[in-house]
Formats: C-alpha cells, sequence, structure tokens
C-alpha cells in the first residue's frame, strides 16, 4: 500500500501529490506547482523523508515549487529529458517573466523504476499534452499529470502539445492499466482508468 496525501496549490489548482512507504515514511513530491510552504507543512506533519521531486511535464504550474522544496529537503529533482526546453522556459511559451527552477538531477523515462521505502512506481511516457509528459504508475493506481482527467483530457494547444498523440498515450498506454487503477490527475478529482473507459467522452466511444 502506497500512501497518497493531495494538496492543492496555487491559481491553476494543481495537485501535488505525497506519495509515500507507510513502512519508512519516505516519499516522493509529485508536481508542486506553488505553495511551498502548505507542502513543507504537511511533509513536516506527516513526518515523511522526502527522497525525490518528480514532476509528471515541465508546466510551470507543476513545477513552480521544485527551487523551494530543493532548497529545503535538499533531494534531486526528477523530469522527463524531453520537457526539458520548456522547464527551462516557463510560462507556457507566453512572454511571462517566471522564476527559473533548479536544473533536474535526473532524467526519466519509459521503463524506469523510482523506489522509495518498499514501495515502488514505474514509468511508462504519456506524450501529447507536452513532449514529455510522463505517468507513474504503481500497483493499483496513476499520477497521470494533465494527460487524462475525470471527465476530461489534457489540453494540447500549448508548447510541444499535439492531441493524436494524447489520445495515443491514453489509448495505448493508461486504458491498457487495469481498469480499477486509481488515478490522480495534476488537476480535479480522482477517478479510475474503468470509470474513463466507460464515461469519458474523449474516451468511452473506443469501449463500446
Ligand atoms: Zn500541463
Amino acid at each position: 500500500m502506497i500512501n497518497v496525501e493531495t494538496i492543492t496549490v496555487g491559481i491553476f489548482a494543481t495537485n501535488c501529490y505525497l506519495v509515500s512507504c507507510p513502512l519508512t515514511q519516505e516519499a516522493l513530491i509529485i508536481d508542486p506547482g506553488a505553495g511551498g510552504k502548505n507542502i513543507v507543512a504537511l511533509i513536516v506533519q506527516k513526518q515523511l523523508k522526502i527522497k525525490y521531486v518528480v514532476n509528471t511535464h515541465g508546466h510551470i504550474d507543476h513545477i513552480g515549487a521544485n527551487g523551494r522544496l530543493k532548497e529545503e529537503f535538499q533531494v534531486p529533482i526528477l523530469l522527463s529529458e524531453k520537457d526539458l526546453t520548456l522547464y527551462n522556459n516557463p510560462g507556457f511559451g507566453l512572454s511571462l517573466v517566471l522564476k527559473k527552477q533548479p536544473a533536474p538531477e535526473r532524467f526519466i523515462k519509459e521503463g524506469d523504476i523510482i523506489e522509495f521505502g518498499e514501495q515502488t512506481l514505474k514509468v511508462i511516457d504519456t506524450p501529447g499534452h507536452t513532449e514529455g509528459g510522463i505517468t507513474l504508475v504503481g500497483n493499483d493506481l496513476v499520477f497521470c499529470g494533465d494527460t487524462l482527467f475525470a471527465g476530461s483530457v489534457g489540453r494540447t494547444d500549448l508548447a510541444g502539445g499535439s492531441h493524436p498523440t494524447l489520445m495515443k498515450s491514453i489509448k495505448d498506454k493508461l486504458m491498457l492499466l487495469p481498469w480499477e487503477s486509481l488515478v490522480y490527475s495534476g488537476h480535479g478529482p480522482a477517478t479510475t482508468i474503468g470509470a474513463e473507459a466507460r464515461t469519458n467522452p474523449f474516451i468511452s466511444g473506443l469501449y463500446q
């Protein structure tokens, strides 16, 4: 069993997840988009030992507190190399002046295993929302960033986005996972693979 704490942060209401091993309290911070102070407070309260910061993709609303958390916990930042350009140029290609985050220490890609305590999550590549979007897969749960949402799918009109690529990632990767898997998305409520296969208007036509 993996423990999951959800903390919704920033003006884009991004879900930041604290994912931990109940035996050792070793933990990952997934997508700290903003609200570093609140995230730190929850980590201290839950007595978690942070091992990595993991970004599902390079958008500012998923990486914005990386620097604050790295400073606090001195842990490596993990990201797909394919999103490095986005990561280094935050602001969605708009002329927003945003603070650059510290460089990732490790690039992650399909097949990589991220260990924390007795637990592991596997990396799969799920491009489409961005070129370097990844999903973290556990036994009965997934963290899919902005690839799939309850009742919707990720937008593809930003730099590096492609709707056909996104739908291929969903159909050929996410929908092949056990349908009872809990889906923790980058925004909005949690869902399951099966619920989206049956009812998500972008997907359900494929399975009827
Ligand atoms: Zn995004």
